[in-house]
């Protein structure tokens, strides 16, 4: 029979599981078969642990006495082993500011040695590395963690949280692993210290510079010589910038737009987990949306509404857009001073208030059910840049005076519907995009996804209404050929990611070779993914070249969705190397080495 030693209600000491930190801890019950005790941390984090992983508090008391005595001469072999294991030693020397806070802080609760978490890792058995490399990679990456995760004191923790025993999936296992690293740090330390963007001054800067960049691309547009070398500001300038009644139909298609996505049709989907281990629920039905504007707008084409409006007021509905965002952004900046610390975005509390005003505080900021990041990131503006193309293509009819559109406007509208279609399609996959799970809602995505998404990639249509791209059978051929390929790599490679990010032991993914990371998550390494580090760029990019091809030659303005898309991914792709650095120390640079490119085989 085992000595239970503790009582429920009794207030402990428990070692965060992978850590020597110890909190404060309730016990709630002690399970007889398992050995374990199930305790809840301050945090409402429910965790199982051995009876060795709790202390008494006056036990707990004197250790801590008797550490701090014999602290200072700590054998030197002990540091050195400690040191030499960390697979997430590289993130923290990687950043070394937000090291020193945290092991400031974390020296007034306890002279602390971070060991790395054992976990089980996900046994894909039918992993084989093709060539040496790739095994001599995984093999290595392999020994360490188990070797690592020999040296815990007396094996492995168990991380599963008492609610969550009867669901086994990796995902879970995952929320897990994820929520120790930060939680082994003092909450109030949590405060965004790498600033990105070129900091303080950087987003001042990009605050002013991109709504001006967006203005003098729509007035080069619809120049007719869209040189940039002819560039005048005095034409359109001479027009008025505002119209109320532009205004009002803005506000209205958002309106449209966020009673479409209240519509209870289609299914509710968990998002991925929260720091705090919950996740939130999202409806899916952006393709409906999709069809019911469409229907919509079919409808006002019928009954005569002249589309060609949105061409010939096109500087205005920028405007309005412009300010809509700046409003909203304003009301984010504001509520989030009340949104909890689990509901703060990592990269947007840095306490500036320029640059968390421009980043966003709040990572998913809801009014009740309705969530208004993931709202604007796939409906008004992505949904506006389908119904913006259509009203460019009719205003070409019009003012070319065609029968029908140039085939340029088609091939431009058809690949862009393809894409938005696609989005909305999958959008459920787009709820582990950088943007939704990282990155919080501030000006840069209101912008972002209100005014800069409907009026720059549209700028190919925009500019077709008023300047002629004739192209060959041949050409029209080359281009819808790269279109398809590019297609086909993008979706590919975010599909394969998904599935197996979702259930990495799918029968159906069984062929992919991986490399085990440390947090129990797998790297892909074969497949498109072997390929290069970021194929859905890749793929992205060459769908992009095809749609700016679709214009010819003569200007450089068709092809600003092309260097804004490259310049984007080759700045997300940075942020992400340097977040999966983080995450996967060691495992991301076997990674790097089996995969050498980024993006572009050979070149980048
Ligand atoms: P990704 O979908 O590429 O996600 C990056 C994450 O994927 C990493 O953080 C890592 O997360 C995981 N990952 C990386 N390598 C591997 C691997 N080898 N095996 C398994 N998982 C891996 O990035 P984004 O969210 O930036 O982009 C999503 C899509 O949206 C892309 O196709 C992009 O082109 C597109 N996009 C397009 C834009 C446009 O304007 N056209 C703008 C923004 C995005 P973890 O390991 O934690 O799962």
């Amino acid at each position: 029979m085992p000595t239970v030693r503790f009582q429920a209600g009794d207030t402990v000491m428990g070692r965060w599981p992978g850590s020597n930190l110890y909190y404060e801890v309730k016990v709630l019950s002690f399970d007889a078969k398992t050995l374990l005790y199930t305790v809840i941390y301050k945090d409402g984090t429910e965790l199982e642990l051995r009876d060795a992983d709790i202390k008494s508090l006056a036990g707990f008391k004197q250790g801590l006495a008797r550490s701090r005595s014999r602290s200072r001469s700590r054998s030197p072999a002990r540091t050195r082993r400690s040191r030499s294991r960390s697979p997430a030693r590289t993130s923290r020397r990687s950043s070394s500011r937000t090291t020193e806070v945290r092991k400031e802080k974390l020296k007034e609760v306890l002279e602390v040695r971070l060991t790395p978490v054992a976990i089980p890792l996900e046994n894909n058995s039918s992993n084989k590395h093709e060539t040496k490399e790739e095994n001599d990679a995984a093999n290595k990456v392999n020994e360490k963690t188990e070797e690592e995760s020999e040296n815990q004191v007396g094996g492995r923790y168990n991380l599963r949280r008492r609610k969550d025993q009867s669901d086994g999936r990796p995902v879970e296992l995952v929320k897990k692993v994820e929520e120790i690293l930060p939680h082994a740090i003092p909450q109030e330390t949590r405060k965004t210290t790498e600033l990105e963007f070129g900091g303080r001054i950087g987003v001042v800067f990009w605050l002013l510079f991109l709504p001006v960049v967006v203005l003098a691309m729509l007035i080069l547009c619809a120049q007719t010589d869209a040189s940039l070398l002819n560039f005048s500001l005095s034409p359109p300038l001479l027009e008025p910038l505002w119209d109320w009644q532009v205004f009002g139909i803005v506000v209205l298609w958002l309106l449209f737009q966020a009673v479409l996505s209240l519509l209870p049709i289609g299914k509710v989907v968990e998002g991925m987990p929260l720091k705090n281990g919950k996740t939130l629920k999202y409806r899916i039905n952006g393709f409906s949306a999709l069809i019911i504007s469409a229907l919509a707008v079919g409808g006002a084409v019928y009954y005569e509404v002249d589309l060609s409006y949105v061409h010939a007021h096109f500087l205005q509905f920028y405007t309005s857009a412009l300010l809509v965002s700046i409003l909203l952004s304003i009301y984010l900046f504001i509520r989030s001073r009340c949104a909890s610390e689990d509901e703060r975005a990592p990269a947007g509390n840095s306490g500036h208030v320029v640059y968390d005003f421009f980043m966003g505080r709040e990572l998913n900021p809801r009014i009740k059910s309705f969530d208004i990041k993931f709202f604007c990131e796939m409906r008004p503006g992505l949904i506006g840049w389908l119904v913006i193309n259509f009203a460019m293509l009719l205003a070409e009819m019009k003012h070319k005076n065609l029968d029908t559109p140039s085939p340029a406007m088609l091939l431009v509208n058809g690949f862009q519907l393809l894409w938005v279609a696609d989005g909305l399609w999958h959008e459920e996959k787009l709820l582990t995009m950088m943007d939704i799970v990282h990155d919080g809602f501030g000006f840069m995505l209101a912008f972002g996804d209100l005014a800069w998404v409907p009026f720059t990639f549209t700028c190919q249509a925009y500019y077709l209404v008023s300047h002629t791209s004739d192209l060959s059978v041949f050409w029209i051929v080359a281009i819808i050929i790269m279109n398809v390929v590019g297609y086909y790599i993008f979706r590919q490679a975010n599909s394969q990611k998904f599935a197996f990010r979702r259930n990495p032991s799918d029968p159906a993914l069984s062929y992919l070779k991986t490399i085990p990371t440390a947090t129990g998550k797998n790297l892909i390494v074969s497949g498109l993914w072997g390929f290069v580090r970021h194929p859905n760029y890749l793929g992205d990019l060459i769908m992009a070249l095809a749609w700016s091809l679709s214009c010819g030659f003569s200007h450089v303005i068709p092809y600003f969705y092309l260097i804004y898309l490259v310049v984007l991914l080759v700045h997300r792709d940075a942020r992400d190397e340097h977040q999966c650095r983080k995450k996967y120390g060691s495992a991301w640079e076997e990674y790097c080495k089996v995969v050498r490119y980024r993006i572009l085989p050979g070149i980048y």
